[in-house]
Order: C-alpha cells, then structure tokens, then sequence
C-alpha cells in the first residue's frame, strides 16, 4: 500500500525505505518489525535527556486534562508564566550586561528565529518614530548558516540547492566569512566593517554551526563578535535553537564567551524534545521599543497555537529535571565517552577532521565524492540503518548528537557501526 505521507527532506524517488517506528525509549526506537534503532542524532537534534522521559511524558498527560490550549493574545495561565520565569533564571548572564528579561513564545525553531529578526526591526522602526535613531533594516549573517526553513529564515540562512527555487523570494542579507581556523581575524575584520554601514542586527549560530556541517568556532571569536557588535551599536541575534539545552557542554553556548546577546531563540530542547515549543528572550530595550500607549507599535507576531500549555507543562518539567537531575553530570560523562571513542576513530585512515564540542561529535568520511548532493549520505544512511542506528549524515560529514542517556554500551555500538563504515566505504 503507498503511503500519502510527504516527508521532509525526503526524495521520494530514490524509494529508500521509511522505517515504521512504534515505540521510543530512552535512546532507542522500535520499529513495527519488532528490530530496535539507537537514535544518534536525538532525532534531529530535538530529544535531549531521552525518549519519553516519564516526568515529561506525566506532565504532558496531567496538562491535557486540565487546560490544552488557551488563545495567549490577552489571556495567560500558570505553565507559561512558570516557562518565562525558568527561562530568564538560566539565560546567559554576564555582569555589566542588559539581562535577558522578556520572553516571547512561539512553536518552532524558525518561528523563534523570524521573530527575532522581527524584534530586531522593529525596534529599529520605533526607535525611528521617535525621532531616537535611523532606521535600519538590513542583517548581517554568518558564512554557511543555518536558521530555519521558512522564507525568512532561509533569507539570513546559506544558499544553495536547498533553497534555490525560493531565491526571488528571499531577501537580501549582507554576509561575513565564516572564521575558519586561521581566517578568524578576516571575520571580525568584515564584521566590522559592515557594521559601519548601520545594520540593524548581526545573526549568529554561536560556537557550532550545525547544518551548515558541523563547524566550529572558538568562544574569543563569539566573544569578539558580540563586542563589536556592541560597539556599533548592532544588535547581536544568538540562534541557540540546536546549540541550547546541554549540547556543547553548557546549557547554552554563549555562556561560553560570556555573552549575552539583545535576542536569543532557543527551541528543540526546551522541552525535552517531546511536542514543539520555541521562545525568544529579549533585553529591557527590545521589549521598551515596543511598550507603548500607541497600538500601532505593539509586537504584530502570532501563531494558533503560541504558548500552547500542553507544550509549557512539559516545558516546565523539564526545567525541574535540569534543576533536580544529575544533567550536567550526564553531558559531562557523555562528553568523555565520545572524546576517547572519537581519537581511536580519528585514527582510521577513512576519516579526516575529527571535531567535538561537548555532546556533538562529527567526522569526514575520505572521499572523492563529497558535497551535499553526493549519493555517499543516503549510502551511509541505509548502512548504518542496516547496524542499527539512526544517523542523518550531511554530505560526507558524520555526525553524533545523541541523547543524553546513551549508555556506554550503545555508544560503542554506534562507533562500531561508524568503523565498520570507515572499513566498507574506503574499500
Ligand atoms: C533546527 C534549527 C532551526 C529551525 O528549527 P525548527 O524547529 O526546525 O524550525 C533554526 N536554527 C537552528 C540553528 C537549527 O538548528
């Protein structure tokens, strides 16, 4: 029987096989065919401590039962109030910064993402209306980006096959190099450069630009950027929508370079990778631009289901398992667990440029044939699948992400499965 279901990212006409899964727990997935799947890549970077973590799985069921979803124009109610508060307590902090004060709830990682952009224009057209400031509309992005798939967020985003049938519809954007090791300073002198010209924001990835391949930056170089941008007055736009919730090791990327950003969306994680949520947490200053007496300057951004309160009680319960759990110790030990199976594998001659930052792991597979389009990544997909593992290579790059509460015997299964690729895709 042919399914109707139209998948994402998926060509329908390779015919690869769509595995049926009935069950998840922890970081396995069953499949209909009674087999099991150990989920590399918290299925698509969402599911943090583990499938069905019970205390979330209990939150969403107790919620359900008693207020589903409320119209969030006007109206408020306990899960989102608990949400905001719990967001604002653990946002990056750093003294002689404009706190994080305000958050802005919306659904997914994109959404969060236009929002910021929207926050940050909109602060710049009213801060325009007063007389207080020019207005700027233009943003600055970085080289090989990554933030979303909607219009907006594929504008401030790289281009390339996956958005070239969009291109007349996307914006223009003005871009920085990415500062790959040794090209740091040629970044930063861009940067500087184009905020001379008067941006309204600068938009990063911080420390990991995830689909962009995996590349990593040092915290100096984020630490500098957020400096200049400060210097030119230019708001600086932090997507911690993959990065956020343990990934790299802290909760939250800038915390790394002491940074704290005017606009932060975070998203996947928020709430344990169990139903979609999304927030966009903005200074004093975003949110003052918009207060007003005059109706035409409130913040014109909504969706159905903003601040669903099934989504924020399981929100709220995974706060208080970053509070009361041991998740730091688990990334930590995670962390090391990789680090040591990482080396042994760097030093298969299938594989080049090893690179890990806290929980995320990747690796280049040696080849003539790399590139997004390459078939190697459905190749490797439907090998690893025959191992029994779920990874999603980009192009010729591997890459780890698992959740938390992989054990050590499931993490030498999936780094058996990436030797025995290393071993049959060399040959
Ligand atoms: C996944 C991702 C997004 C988009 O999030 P969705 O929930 O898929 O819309 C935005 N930014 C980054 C950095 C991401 O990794």
């Amino acid at each position: 029987m042919t399914s109707p279901v139209w998948h994402p990212f998926t060509q329908h006409g390779l015919n690869e096989p769509i595995p049926h899964v009935v069950r998840a727990e922890g970081a396995l997935l069953h499949l209909a065919d009674g087999s099991t799947l150990i989920d590399g890549i918290s299925s698509w970077w969402v599911t943090t401590h583990g499938h069905c973590h019970p205390r979330i799985a209990a939150a969403i069921a107790q919620q359900a039962g008693q207020l589903d979803q409320l119209i969030f124009a006007g109206y408020t109610h306990e899960p989102a109030e608990t949400v905001a508060r719990g967001l604002i307590e653990i946002a990056p902090y750093a003294p002689g910064c404009d706190p994080l004060a305000h958050v802005f709830f919306s659904d997914s990682g994109s959404t969060a993402v236009e929002v910021a952009l929207k926050m940050a224009l909109g602060y710049w057209h009213n801060l325009a209306l007063d007389g207080l400031a020019e207005a700027r509309s233009r943003i600055l992005v970085l080289e090989h980006g990554y933030h979303g798939d909607t219009i907006g967020t594929m504008s401030v985003g790289e281009r390339g096959v996956y958005n070239a049938a969009w291109a007349p519809l996307l914006f223009d954007v003005c871009t920085v190099p990415f500062p790959a090791p040794g090209r740091e300073q040629a970044c930063l002198d861009a940067l500087e450069a184009a905020c001379r010209d008067k941006p309204a924001a600068f938009i990063v990835e911080p420390l990991l630009l995830g689909a962009g391949g995996m590349l990593l930056y040092p915290p100096p170089v984020l630490r500098e950027m957020a400096a200049i941008c400060r210097r030119h007055d230019v708001l600086f736009i932090a997507d911690e929508v993959m990065t956020g919730w343990g990934r790299t090791g802290t909760l939250f990327a800038c915390e790394q370079a002491g940074v704290v950003p005017d606009i932060m969306a975070v998203a996947k994680g928020i709430t344990g990778g169990a139903i979609p949520l999304a927030a966009t947490l903005a200074t004093a200053r975003i949110f003052e631009a918009h207060r007003s007496s005059d109706r035409a300057r409130l913040f014109y951004h909504s969706s159905s289901y903003t601040a669903n309160a099934i989504a924020c009680a399981a929100a709220v319960a995974n706060l208080a398992i970053w509070r009361e759990e041991d998740v730091r110790g688990r990334i930590a030990a995670l962390t090391d667990g990789i680090a040591t199976r990482l080396a042994e594998l760097a030093a298969h001659p299938a594989f080049a440029h090893p690179r890990q930052l806290g929980t995320i792991a990747a690796i280049d597979i040696v080849t003539a044939d790399a590139g997004y389009l390459s078939d190697l990544a459905p190749r490797l997909r439907a090998f690893f699948l025959r191992h029994g593992l779920l990874l999603r290579p980009l192009g010729n790059t591997i890459y780890l992400m698992p959740p938390y509460c992989i054990d050590t015997e499931q993490l030498d299964c999936v780094f058996a499965a990436l030797v025995a690729a290393g071993d049959h895709f060399s040959a």
